[in-house]
């Protein structure tokens, strides 16, 4: 039984070496977006609240 996948990046049967992807090139490419994509994500705010007692 042979299933055939396509690459998610541009459409072409996916390799078994390189699933889910067809090419080292298009998994660099989603690669490339995942990572833009979790740029636009606000960064981790490292507000540590501490109540100045002097007030
Ligand atoms: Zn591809």
């Amino acid at each position: 039984m042979s299933k055939s996948e396509r690459c998610p990046i541009c459409g072409a049967p996916t390799v078994p070496a390189e699933r889910p992807f067809c090419s080292d090139r298009c998994r660099h490419v989603d690669l490339h977006r995942w990572l833009t994509e979790g740029y636009r994500l606000p960064a981790q705010e490292d507000e540590s609240e501490q109540p100045d007692p002097e007030q």
